[in-house]
Order: C-alpha cells, then structure tokens, then sequence
C-alpha cells in the first residue's frame, strides 16, 4: 500500500472511529452521504462545505468597521456581550451529536459475500414453530399459522431479485382475547430469528398532522431498535397492538381521525412505500436529520381482542343455518368460547376494518382463550416461566421453592376470574410471594418452603421445612 493510501485509509477510519455511522453535519443535521465532505472541528464537531460556506459568507458581511466607530455600542458589548448572539456552550457539545441521531453506513456488497437472507440457511417451518413451543403454550394453530407466514416472508425477501415473479407480502393479523399470547408470541418471534421488532399501541395513532404519533413514527422506533442501520430496519418486524380501536366508528359524522383515517393512512405503508422517517427523535423538525427507509420488506403484525367480534360472527352463522334450529344453535354458539375460529374477512369488514386495509393483512390468525390446564403449563413449562424465577430467586438463599398441583390450580381459577389472560399469573403470584420473600431470608435454617391451595386462598400457612441435621421438622409459620 502507498503512502498516500495508508494516510487516506486512516483518516477514513478515523472519521467515523470505526463505529460504522456516518458523520452528521453540526449546522443543517445532513449525514455525510448527502451533505458531503465535512470539515472536522475539535469536540468531534463536523461541519459540510456548504454550510462552512455560509458561515464563512456571512462573518465576510460583517461590518466590523462600523462596530469599531460606534463607541456606544461599543461600551454595550463590553457590558453586556454581543446583542441577538447566543453563545453555545461548548461543553454541552462535548462529543458532538449522539449515536442515536446517526445513520449506520450501509454497508457495501463485495463481489462473492453471501445474500444477507440465504433460503438454505432459513430454518423451515417446522423448526421456527418447534422453537417457539420452548416458549409459547397452546396456541397450536397460531404458531403453525405464523410460522409459515414468516418462512414465506423471508423466502420472499430472500428471492426478490431473482426473476419476475413478486411473492405477495404476507402481513397478519392475529385475533384473540387480552393475555393470550400475541405480544409474546411476536416477540419470541424476532428474538428468535434476530430481527428488529418495534411494538406500537392502536390507540396513540392518529392520521398525519393531527396530536398523536402518525404511522411514520412506528418505522422511526423501528429504526432505533436496529442501532440506526436501514438494512436492519428494512427487513424488522412491526407489531401494532389494539387494533381493533382504529375501526370505523359507528353513527359518526365528525372526522374520524383515530379510526377510519388511521387505517386509510396505513395502506401505504403495510404494502411497501418510501418514508423520510426522523432519526433520533419522534417528530420531523429542522433539527433532525431524516433518513429514507422502504417498507416493503418489514412484515407488519396486527393485533387485537377484538371484543364483539363474536357477536357479528354469531348472527353471520345463525342467519346461514335454517330457521327451525335456531334455538338449539344459539345455545350451542353461546357457549362456544372459541367462535373467533371462524372468523372471516366479511365478519371483520362489519367490525369496521375497511376492506383495502384486511385486503393487506393476507393471514388472518385466530388464537384461542387460555384454559386452566393451559395456565397451570404456562406457570411451569416455558424456558422462562414465572415459577422457575421465583424457584432461582430463593435458591439463591438455598432455599428449595415447591408449588403443589392444587396451588397451580388455585392460581388459573384466580387468573381466569381476573379475564385478563396469562397476564394475571404474575400479578397474583406477586401478592403472595411478597410475605415469602420477606419473611424467609429471616431464618437460616429454613430449607424448602411448599405452597398449597389453602395458602392462595388464604385458608392456611405454607409448608415450611427446617434443615435440622438432614431431618426437615415441617413447621407452621405465621404467614397466612
Ligand atoms: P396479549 O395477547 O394481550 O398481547 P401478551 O402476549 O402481552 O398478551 O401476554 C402477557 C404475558 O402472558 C406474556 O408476557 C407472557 O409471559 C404470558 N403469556 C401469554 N400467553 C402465553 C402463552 N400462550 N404461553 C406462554 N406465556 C404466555
């Protein structure tokens, strides 16, 4: 290597101090790919020709002369400093612009390097939905439903260029009560094929221009949640919860700027569109460089509970079966917890989801209200259960943590009565534990504890065994 070329390669290097982002002009906030070179200034300050330009220009229009002549003004500035001029603290710049404002480069395909999506590489169906059995309860059909929609996406992506044939998109959109598991299983989902997953809430949403984040801003968390690297960000996950609170509302005559407007504005963006989203910040403003990201590769996640849901899917079902049943039918749907399996796009378009907008959620997905005995596997079987923190938690006081089945039982009868799903467990455990966790670290000799039924349901105290010589004596103790 030459001399000259050495010297060029470090101070390469050097400008981005191997981070990988690119350097950010200190004045109009564009990244060094759009504004250029960039003068580096000490405090890692930079600076682009254009805007050094005009700093240069307008210092040359300064009339230093006519400030030597007037001694009034003069004697101001000594007081007072110069009028109009804030001074910027130096060091409230110290550092120069933070990563979370920067872009990472884009990183260039050398001749011979592997597609970043390689379909040999892609675990197959089969194998996503067996990893997340490790973590998900029940939810069979679901998790078979996801796991092809997400294979099929990545294949997609992964053949985009190869020939004319355009694999559709596959969004989609999961039904189920509050607590099921949609979060959970969307977010097992990116952990396990490490992409980027951004969640956003329905109801914050509204459409451009009005108070509340507008669509754009998801992209914009996305972006963050992949370090500021647009190849990242461009094949994320993006979750959008409630969103059966964007239907269209009923007997409205005023503008529907949450619902009808928001799933309208959507469109373009759950298709694949070109988006100037802000880097660093949530809204787009002067100060904020923008960076340009395409959608059409994040794959789109909806979520909701949609709670009447079953009513609509009820009447479609009883008008279709003949008159002289109907008696028997409506006791027989009544009772059916699970009618959102037949759901159709028909029953969701009465709902109020608007038909463009079901028409780019191509996988609609069902997923079934948890069951006791389901509550009871979630307590105990995922890889990261509640009960297996709580037995690492005390055995690190060595102390052995033991639920018996009809404490298990006791807390899913608690959690379905509570009609919030899986996320009730926690909540209830949480209660009881407390006097546990407080009162055990008390006694040294202390070396199982055993929760009953009767203690959840405050009948009694739980099983407490004392390490006395290898013999543990079964005590009673205050905690009820
Ligand atoms: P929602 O359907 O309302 O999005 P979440 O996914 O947020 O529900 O579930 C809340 C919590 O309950 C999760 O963090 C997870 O710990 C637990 N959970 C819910 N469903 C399941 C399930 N099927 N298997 C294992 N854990 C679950």
């Amino acid at each position: 290597m030459s001399e000259n070329e050495e010297n060029k390669n470090m101070e390469n290097s050097d400008r981005d101090g191997g981070s990988g982002y690119e350097e950010i002009c200190f004045v109009c906030r564009r990244p060094e790919s759009k504004a250029g070179k960039m003068f580096r200034l000490p405090n890692r300050i930079n600076i682009c020709e254009d805007c050094m330009q005009r700093l240069m220009d307008q210092a040359a229009q300064f009339d230093y002369n006519g400030l030597l002549n007037n001694p009034e003004l003069l004697k101001e500035l000594n007081k007072h400093g110069m009028p109009n001029v804030g001074f910027v603290n130096m060091g409230d710049i110290a550092g120069g612009i933070p990563n979370s404002q920067r872009i990472k480069k884009r990183r260039e395909k050398k001749e011979g390097e592997e597609p970043v999506f390689d379909i040999r590489k892609l675990p197959a169906p089969h194998r996503i939905k067996a990893q997340l059995d490790d973590y998900v309860i029940g939810q069979e059909h679901a998790k078979k439903v996801v796991s092809v929609a997400v294979y099929n996406h990545y294949k997609r992506i992964a053949t985009q260029d190869q020939d004319d044939i355009e694999i559709d998109k596959s969004n989609i959109l999961l039904i189920g009560p509050t607590g099921s598991g949609k979060t959970y299983l969307v977010k097992t989902l990116a952990k396990l094929l490490d992409v980027p997953l951004a969640i956003a809430d329905a109801t914050s949403l509204t459409e451009a221009g009005y108070i509340g984040d507008d669509i754009e801003s998801v992209v914009s968390k996305l972006f963050a949640a992949a370090d500021n690297d647009i190849d990242r960000t461009e094949r994320g996950i993006i979750f959008i919860d409630e969103i059966d609170k964007i239907a269209r509302k009923k007997d409205t005559r005023a503008r529907d700027v949450n619902g009808e407007s928001v799933q309208q504005g959507m469109l373009k963006i759950l298709e694949g569109t070109e988006i100037e989203v802000p880097v660093g910040a949530n809204s787009k403003n002067m100060m904020v460089p923008l960076v340009k990201i395409n959608t059409r590769n994040i794959l789109f996640i909806c979520g909701g509970a949609f709670p009447d849901l079953d009513e609509v899917i009820k009447n479609r079902l009883k008008k279709q079966t003949s008159i002289g049943f109907s008696a028997d039918l409506k006791d027989k749907y009544d009772k059916d917890r699970n009618l959102q399996k037949q759901v159709t796009t028909e029953d969701l378009k009465k709902y109020g989801m608007i038909p463009e907008f079901l028409g780019r959620l191509p996988v609609i997905c069902p997923l079934e209200s948890l069951t006791k005995e389901m509550l009871v596997e979630i307590l105990k079987e995922p890889k990261n259960a509640i009960l297996k923190q709580y037995q690492k938690l005390l055995s690190l006081d060595e102390v052995e943590l033991l639920f018996d089945d009809g404490a298990l039982e006791a807390i899913a009868e608690k959690a379905i009565e509570r009609e919030t799903g899986a996320r009730a467990l926690r909540a209830i455990i949480e209660e009881f534990m407390l006097d546990i966790m407080y009162e055990i670290p008390k006694d040294d000799n202390i070396g199982r504890v055993t929760i009953t039924r009767d203690y959840i349901e405050g009948r009694g105290a739980p099983l407490i065994e004392v390490r006395t010589g290898g013999q543990p004596r079964i005590e009673q103790t205050g905690m009820a």
